[in-house]
């Protein structure tokens, strides 16, 4: 059996490994091969006058970023990766890889963004990229744990739907025989209705479509959406919650993936709780403040804004009491102040995260905000029905994988967080 390489120390004896060739050094005599699996890295040494004559064979004809099994003793040496090296009685090679490389495993010479995507399987031989693939896996993991421990039900409702979430227009249609249907924005619609189902306290992580056509650092078109609706629950109780899921993910991010950020370089600054509950209008004076553009109270918060704002806050902050007007229809307005609802968006400073919202439960209102939207109502029967038959109240939130992740590593690009992204121009691999 193959050994992990990380756990071949300078104490062990004997060692076999599997991995990739991930680099070459041809002194003559002497040659050294970095050997690599997801645990670490090996330096492999062989002296040809000494070595067997089919482990100098096979060593001259390998390539970088071939597949091999290394089998050999292991002496501790200070130099190399790790202070051990290992001297090969055997090497062979399982997969040898084709040359030249379509990219550069090794790091040696930067490749562009687009480059590494169009060869992702390659790309994300490298450590660095590994490891944030290990993070994203551990964020979702402690979310679906904390989830779980809280009570939540884990639901799968549609990607397939006959209608627009919020009206807008920001949908992929597509064929579905003889119908017209869509990939959904969101599942918002579902979870709220499984709020009339009884259900009380659900999740789901799953993609959602959005087909936004500008091409920025922070937008997908296939996202990762985590969801959660919870009944006899308010802004603020939801609120709470996402706080708490944010804290806890990025401590246990810190204890869990040591490697991994030691990978990144990253040092995980675990934001404090509470965070700060920033009135729209406070938000739209500290940023008009701030920037050039002509920002009043109604607008949304454009990038220059949220930028402004950041800078001022500086950590994790929630922006609360939005405008009813910008704010979809299922938003609930206060009962004494209708002109304003309660909505929130968790910001971190470079960029939203999340939006979320106490939602409007009574059937009348509903069907007169999604009017005051200049939406039909009709359009919406299969969502508007469950709201006759005993809704509770009822709140909830959406939070970006993609955006979490990125926000946690302080990545320059959405990209860089998700494996086959999907945008404006790509749609392979
Ligand atoms: P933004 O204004 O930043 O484009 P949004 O307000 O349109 O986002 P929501 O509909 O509120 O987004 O979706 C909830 C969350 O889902 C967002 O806060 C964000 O984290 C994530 N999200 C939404 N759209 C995208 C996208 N196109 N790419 C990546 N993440 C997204
Ligand atoms: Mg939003």
């Amino acid at each position: 059996m193959a050994q992990p390489i990380s756990t071949v120390t300078p104490e062990t004896e004997y060692a076999e490994i599997h991995g990739w060739v991930h680099e070459i050094r041809d002194l003559g005599g002497l040659s050294f091969f970095l050997i690599r699996d997801r645990t670490g890295i090996i330096q492999v040494t062989i002296v040809k006058k000494k070595a067997l004559e089919a482990v100098v064979e096979a060593a001259k004809a390998v390539s970088r970023e071939s597949v091999v099994r290394v089998a050999g003793t292991v002496k501790g040496i200070e130099k190399a990766p790790g202070g051990r090296e290992l001297v090969p009685d055997t090497f062979e090679i399982i997969a040898l890889a084709a040359v030249p490389l379509p990219l550069d495993v090794s790091e040696k010479v930067p490749a562009e963004l687009d480059t590494r995507l169009d060869g992702r399987y390659l790309d994300a031989r490298r450590p660095r990229v590994t490891a944030v693939f290990q993070v994203r896996s551990c964020v979702l993991g402690v979310i679906h744990e904390l989830l779980y421990a809280e009570g939540f039900i884990n639901i799968q409702t549609p990607k397939v739907v006959a209608a627009a979430t919020e009206g807008g227009t920001e949908l992929f249609p597509i064929a579905y025989f003889e119908k017209e249907a869509f990939l959904n924005q969101s599942p918002q619609l579902y979870k709220q209705m499984m709020m009339a189902a009884g259900f009380e306290k659900v999740f789901e992580i799953g993609p959602i479509f959005r087909a936004e056509e500008h091409n920025t650092t922070r937008h997908l078109n296939e996202a990762t959406s985590i969801d959660v609706e919870v009944s006899f629950a308010d802004h603020h109780d939801v609120m709470d919650l996402l706080e708490r899921i944010i804290v806890e993910v990025y401590s246990r991010v810190a204890d869990t993936c040591p490697a991994a950020l030691a990978q990144l370089g990253t040092d995980l600054d675990v934001p404090k709780a509470p965070f700060p509950r920033l009135p729209y209008a406070e938000a739209i004076d500290i940023a008009s403040s701030r920037i050039e553009e002509d920002l009043a109270y109604g607008d949304d918060m454009g990038t220059a804004a949220e930028r402004a704002l950041g800078e001022e806050m500086g950590e994790h902050y929630f922006i609360t009491d939005w405008p009813t007007e910008i704010k979809p229809y299922y938003a609930m307005p206060y009962e004494d102040d209708p002109g304003i609802c309660k909505a929130f968006d968790l910001m971190h400073p470079r960029m939203e995260l999340s939006s979320g919202a106490q939602r409007v439960h009574d059937h009348d209102l509903l069907v007169s905000r999604i009017e005051s939207k200049g939406l039909s109502a009709e359009s919406f029967e299969f969502y508007l029905e469950p709201f006759r038959y005993g809704m509770p109240p009822h709140a909830g939130w959406g939070l970006g994988a993609e955006r979490l992740v990125m926000t946690m590593l302080d990545l320059p690009n959405i990209r860089e967080a998700v494996l086959f992204p999907r945008d404006r121009h790509r749609l392979t691999p």
